[in-house]
């Protein structure tokens, strides 16, 4: 069976090699010699000042929400992962769902102002498949209404615009190292800000707000992130390149094979952006070309290959939040979660099965 992903793993000698060191220091948690390195290493990386890392990328976003204490409404996408509105939800926030644009699948600015209101307090933005937000009209907008700007930046690691990275961007950036993502350290996350101020409420926030033996001064979590995780995030840091390369070239091979066909659609390519080929999305447009997306699904299958449907349903239309949003409000979002379907897409995924999946797609067209 071929998965849409699979983790990448770093040699194991190498990893063994990390292990002697945790041993040595015998510090497993609590910010330790690992947890130091790793912030530093990427603070180079993400070509930014100040990152928290924390245990997965989801509390990286909750508690991030939460350090700029806000009230009322967020406005955001419902072409995301649960995390998104899950962690605004959590914080007593109330998500209103903005569309997304036809091209790249991010939030449309015109949408978002069309939302805003007295209650407005922030824009949680996605950049979707690592595809960027369009960050300059929403950095005018937040101005505009005096609005923070959290993006959920956990498909982007590593993507740049313009020569800036993205973790620039906005009041804050989160990242997911999660062992689906491009890059991963088992679990993990990190959050990037501007405001020192920030930075200290997420320290409080992931650490029980314990600042001494004897002082505890804000009613924190605990959402750490431990040596282990540390050790693979700083090994996976040094192969990251080399495997956003190998997704490049897999990724040239799929559009080849599936450029120009009438009724699918491959990823969208955004001027200024160097993309880090962390997804390949199809969409294909039932109509012309004569098949649903949900029957190339079921043809993948026959032929073990496990495809995935990112994201469908909006999390508008998720159980949790039945009877509360309308998905027609968004209908964008709608149309491309009914067409949308994620093809396999890991470095050492072998160039012939990618030319055997884009071929089970192609000859789906009726
Ligand atoms: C993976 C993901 C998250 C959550 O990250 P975890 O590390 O799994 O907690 C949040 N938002 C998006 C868009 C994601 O894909």
């Amino acid at each position: 069976m071929i998965y849409v992903t699979r983790p990448k793993l770093p040699p194991i000698e190498e990893y063994k090699k990390m292990i002697d060191e945790i041993w040595e220091s015998r510090q497993l948690t609590n910010m330790g010699p690992m947890h130091k390195r790793f912030s530093e290493e990427l603070k180079r990386y993400l070509r930014t000042e100040d990152i928290e890392l924390f245990t997965n990328g989801h509390m990286a976003l909750e508690l991030t929400l939460q350090a700029f204490k806000l009230k009322g409404e967020v406005i955001t996408t419902p072409f995301t992962f649960a995390s998104t509105a899950h962690a605004i939800v959590r914080n007593g926030l109330t998500p209103v769902f903005a569309d997304i644009k036809e091209d790249d699948y991010t939030l449309d600015p015109a949408s978002i102002e069309a939302h805003i209101t007295e209650k407005t307090a922030a824009i949680v933005p996605v950049h979707v498949y690592g595809n960027l937000a369009d960050v300059e009209a929403i950095e005018k907008i937040a101005k505009k209404h005096n609005l923070k700007v959290i993006y959920d930046a956990a498909h982007a690691f590593g993507v740049t615009y313009k020569g800036k990275g993205v973790a620039n961007f906005g009041d804050a950036s989160i990242f997911s190292f999660h062992a689906t993502k491009l890059y991963h350290s088992v679990e993990g996350g990190a959050a990037s800000f501007k405001d020192k101020k920030i930075g200290e409420r997420l320290y409080n926030l992931k650490n029980f707000g314990i600042q001494g033996p004897e002082i505890v001064e804000a009613v924190g979590a605990n959402a750490k992130m431990h040596e282990f995780s540390a050790a693979m995030g700083i090994l996976n840091l040094k192969y990251v390149e080399e495997e956003i390369e190998a997704r490049r070239i897999i990724t040239e091979k799929y559009e080849e094979i599936l450029s120009n066909i009438q009724g699918l659609r491959v990823r969208s390519k955004q001027e200024g952006v160097v993309a880090n080929y962390a997804y390949f999305p199809i969409f294909i447009d039932e109509d012309e070309f004569g098949v649903s997306r949900d029957i190339v699904a079921e043809e993948l299958l026959k032929h073990n290959v496990a495809a995935r449907k990112y994201f469908y349903p909006l999390t508008s239309s998720f159980d949790a939040y039945a009877g509360k949003f309308n998905p027609n409000d968004t209908p964008v979002a709608l149309k491309l979660s009914k067409q949308v379907l994620a093809l396999p897409l890991y470095g050492d995924l072998p160039l012939n099965d990618v030319e055997r999946i884009a071929t089970i797609v192609r000859r789906c067209k009726k």
